[in-house]
């Protein structure tokens, strides 16, 4: 197969857009795509300043490297949550670490989860057993991100989020009409509270095989495994599914989650579900809340 634009050799066939590129070629593309996504579904601006959450995984890393290119005002967060016997966190912060370090302009501060609040969250898991490690590790850094949002004056909280991601999240959603998260699933979050920044997902159109390819095109070093929690999670069983109907069918995963939010943009689709949830704040962080006194991430810390 050859690049469409310079006949050299392609290193990636995307079926989907009936395009193959050759590595400069993909590269250039696939910041554009990126480019025009934040542009197309106004998610920020030259002058706005960003927060991006960056795992150490493929996603972020990239993206943190083509917000870098594009020039914008882009300072990144990692949240060393102390999961995988701590292990896999460790690993993910030296990819962070490392990437930083071989890049001008690219500044990132951690929160260390038990050095803030006294437990990593596999020992907050230990404690409150029946909880999963994937529902608390959500919250832990839903909260976080929100907080150094808040804090540090961003505009906007960014993450690696890509199609494939969203459309399992989708899949599983629509599997039980979940209607109030299907009204709430969208690549722009508008914020609802002035102590809540908006959240934005450039990748959400990229599939995953091409953001993986972006960051071995571009040599960034990232963390190949799955968190170790995950292995097993129901979201990884319908990224799978999802791939098999897009062996049988080009372009079906792009098509489920797009047409998804062309429904919704265009006539409203689960919008009536969007009644507005009157948010208080909460009496120890001061983060928006629908609960009536602590927040559900300060109520972890409560003891019982
Ligand atoms: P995941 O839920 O692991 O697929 O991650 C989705 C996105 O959440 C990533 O692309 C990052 O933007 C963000 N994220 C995940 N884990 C962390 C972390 N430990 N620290 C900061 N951001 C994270
Ligand atoms: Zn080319
Ligand atoms: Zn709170």
């Amino acid at each position: 197969m050859k690049c469409k634009r310079c006949g050299e050799p392609a290193v990636i066939n995307m079926r989907q857009h009936k395009l193959g590129l050759c590595g400069d070629h993909f590269t250039e593309w696939l910041i554009s795509y990126t480019e025009r996504a934040i542009e197309k579904y106004s998610m920020f601006e030259r002058g706005d300043r960003l927060l991006l959450a960056v795992s150490g995984g493929k996603d972020s890393l990239a993206l943190w490297d083509i917000l870098l290119r594009l020039g914008y005002d882009v300072e990144a967060l990692y949240i060393d949550l102390g999961i995988g016997d701590e292990q896999y966190s460790e690993q993910s912060k030296a990819k962070v670490e490392r990437f930083a370090a071989g890049k001008e302009g690219a500044a990132y501060s951690v929160v260390n989860v038990k050095g803030t609040y006294g437990k990593s969250v596999l020992e907050l898991a230990q404690e409150k057993r029946g909880r999963k490690v994937c529902s608390l590790c959500g919250l832990v850094k839903r909260h976080i991100m929100n907080r150094t949002a808040y804090e540090g004056g961003f505009t906007a909280v960014a993450t690696g989020h890509n199609l494939d991601d969203e459309a399992a999240v989708l899949f599983q959603n629509a599997l039980r009409w979940q209607t109030g998260y299907l009204a709430r699933q969208a690549p722009v979050l508008p914020s609802t509270h002035p102590h809540l920044a908006r959240k934005v997902k450039p990748f959400f159109r990229l599939y995953e095989r091409e953001t993986a390819a972006y960051a071995v095109v571009r040599g960034i070093d990232y963390i190949y495994d799955e968190c170790p929690h995950s292995v097993g999670a129901t979201t990884i069983f319908y990224k799978e599914l999802l791939n098999q109907l897009e062996e049988r069918s080009r372009g079906a995963k792009q098509q489920f989650y797009l047409s998804f939010l062309q429904a919704r943009d265009k006539h409203g689709l689960f919008q009536q579900e969007l009644a507005q949830l009157e948010l208080g704040e909460c009496e120890k962080c001061g983060q928006p809340t629908t609960a009536p006194t602590l927040c559900a991430f300060c109520r972890l810390w409560e003891v019982e």
